[in-house]
Order: structure tokens, then C-alpha cells, then sequence
């Protein structure tokens, strides 16, 4: 009876093992669905901004895409941080965890990472993640800057285009007078 048991026991610890790596198989493969669907989607995102700039080149630069294109690699960037986040998760089934510096693949219970000796702690990556977060936003800022600029420069060039208009009307008017 006892060894009945024993042998019942074993088998319930080995299901739940088997049921445990069964489901963190499931979750992996799940993660990586979504993080190849991410990919294709950039891809597309990529192909839509190729298409916009041999636009702005076939039509020679009348067009205003700078936007358009700020839109769409913001959209990229969302892309890319959830494959990020999913591959994170993967290497966290796999009791792994990637340095928030330099991204080295290291046990998931060491305190420093063995690249680049940073340690790993919670604060020290909340840190981090706030500096990231500011230059990110800095950078929104200098883009949005950027929209602006390229705006102005717009409407100066437009106005470039008919003086020189009036310098061919004036160019028109000495050749008359020549004859
Ligand atoms: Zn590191």
C-alpha cells in the first residue's frame, strides 16, 4: 500500500512537471507567434514608408510626408517594444533575464551582469528606464521641431519659386528690349 502510494505521489509530481513545461511551452510558442505577426507588421510599416518617400521623389518634393513618416515609425517603435517585451517573457520561462544596459542573456537570480557588471536590481532599472523615457521624449520634442521647420522652410520655398518666376518674366523683358 505504501509503495502504492509512493509510486501515486511520484506520478502527480511528474504530471504537474510535464503540465508545468507543457503550459510554458504554450505560453513560449504564444510569445513568439506574436512577436513574428510584430515583425511582419513592421515589415509592412517599412514597405509603407519606402512607398511615401519614392513618392515625395517621383513628384520632386512637392509633397509634405515628414509627418506621415514620424507617424509611422512611431508606430514602429510600439512594434518593436512589445517584441522586446515578449522576448523578455520568453527568456523569463526559460528562468533567464536579459541586462537592462546591454541586453547580455544571464541566470535569472544573478544580482550583476556578467558583460557589463551593472547591477541588477529593480531601482537601478527604474532609473534607467526614466533617463530612456526623458531622451525619448526629448526626441519627440526635437521631431515635433523638426514638423515645424520643415514647414516654414515649406512656404519659404514656394515663395522662392515665384520670385524666380519674376526673375524669368524680367529675363523675358530685357531680351525684349534688346531687340
Ligand atoms: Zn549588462
Amino acid at each position: 500500500m505504501e509503495l502504492l502510494d509512493k509510486i501515486g505521489k511520484k506520478a502527480t509530481k511528474t504530471y504537474k512537471v510535464t503540465a508545468e513545461k507543457t503550459s510554458k511551452l504554450a505560453k513560449e510558442t504564444k510569445l513568439k507567434i506574436a512577436m513574428s505577426m510584430n515583425k511582419s507588421n513592421i515589415s509592412d510599416l517599412y514597405e509603407e514608408i519606402g512607398k511615401k518617400v519614392y513618392e515625395k521623389y517621383i513628384r520632386e518634393e512637392k509633397i509634405e510626408i515628414k509627418e506621415e513618416l514620424l507617424e509611422l515609425c512611431a508606430q514602429i517603435d510600439i512594434l518593436a517594444s512589445e517584441i522586446e517585451e515578449a522576448r523578455a517573457e520568453i527568456l523569463h520561462l526559460k528562468d533567464r533575464k536579459q541586462c537592462f544596459h546591454c541586453f547580455y542573456e544571464m541566470d535569472i537570480d544573478a544580482h550583476f551582469c556578467p558583460n557589463c557588471g551593472i547591477k541588477q536590481t529593480k531601482e537601478e532599472e527604474i532609473r534607467e528606464n526614466q533617463e530612456k523615457q526623458e531622451e525619448d521624449e526629448k526626441k519627440i520634442e526635437e521631431n515635433k521641431e523638426l514638423v515645424e521647420e520643415s514647414k516654414r522652410k515649406e512656404t519659404q520655398i514656394s515663395g522662392k519659386e515665384k520670385t524666380s518666376k519674376d526673375v524669368e518674366e524680367n529675363i523675358e523683358l530685357e531680351d525684349d528690349e534688346i531687340v
